[in-house]
């Protein structure tokens, strides 16, 4: 009897490790956003979305490069159309590129007969766009815009070739969301501070506040308007102080 038991128990902890395991370092696409990336160490990914735009992401780079920081730009398709020498600056000073789909239209509420076509079109159509600027890439990343995902495009993407060496959608830990409580910020992100006119300085306390918490993780931080610039210039240096260390989504152990 406690043999059973004890092979019971092993096939039920043994499964529930491997989906832990699977969660974090799956390769193809996965069925749900794959957050929770960070060892707790105080490291730091940080991450841009929905660029590139000219004036923002080009002062995002210099700022990078006086730090000797490398970061992941996931990138629109149609921003890319409209400014490649923006994309190739990404990629000649050591930075990687993530997928941000074609359009940014979030995947979610699709026509049923039309879905498979939108799928495609904004994840591979881009990924086609996205492949020359891709060497820097141990892997190729995704990102889903606004986070809409469903377990049914992973099923169906991982059909395909190019779609199967992906490993996404990939989340954030850090600037998800803005929260105040009694005057301080818990949480932060650098849109939702813009649109509701918080300072530079109390958006980054929100950072702050959120990456000590955590003990670091994926920072998610726009390249659409110049406050998210000077939100970064303070941040780094805070974040440095503090004995944060700054790795990339290459680092991450990805089972191959
Ligand atoms: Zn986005």
């Amino acid at each position: 009897m406690l043999k059973y038991l004890i092979l019971i128990w092993t096939f039920c902890c043994a499964t529930a490790f491997a989906n832990v395991d699977l969660k974090v370092i799956e390769k193809d696409f996965s069925e749900s956003n794959i957050g929770n990336l960070h060892t707790g160490k105080n490291e730091i990914i940080l991450t841009f979305d929905d660029g590139p735009v000219k004036g923002v992401t080009d002062k995002i780079l210099d700022l990078l490069n006086e730090y000797n920081i490398k970061a992941t730009f996931f990138v629109i398709g149609k921003n890319v159309l409209a400014h490649p020498e923006l994309l190739k600056r990404i990629v000649d000073e050591g930075h990687i590129v993530g997928n941000h789909s074609m359009s940014h239209l979030p995947l979610k509420n699709l026509d049923p007969a039309l879905w498979k076509d939108i799928v495609k079109n904004e994840v591979l159509d881009n990924h086609t766009l996205l492949l020359p600027y891709m060497q820097n890439n141990k892997h190729f990343y995704f990102r889903a815009p606004e986070g809409a995902w469903a377990s049914k495009y992973a099923d169906f993407l991982n059909q395909n070739e190019i779609g199967k060496q992906y490993v996404g959608p990939i989340l954030w830990d850090i600037g998800g969301e803005l929260e105040v409580k009694n005057g301080k910020y818990l949480q932060a992100a650098d849109w939702a501070c813009w649109s509701k006119k918080v300072s530079i300085d109390d958006c980054m306390s929100g950072y702050l506040y959120e990456a000590r918490k955590r003990k670091g993780g994926v920072v998610l931080m726009h390249d659409l308007r110049h406050q998210s610039v000077e939100l970064l210039a303070k941040l780094i240096p805070e974040l440095e102080d503090r004995g944060f260390t700054f790795s990339t989504l290459n680092d991450v152990d990805w089972k191959i």
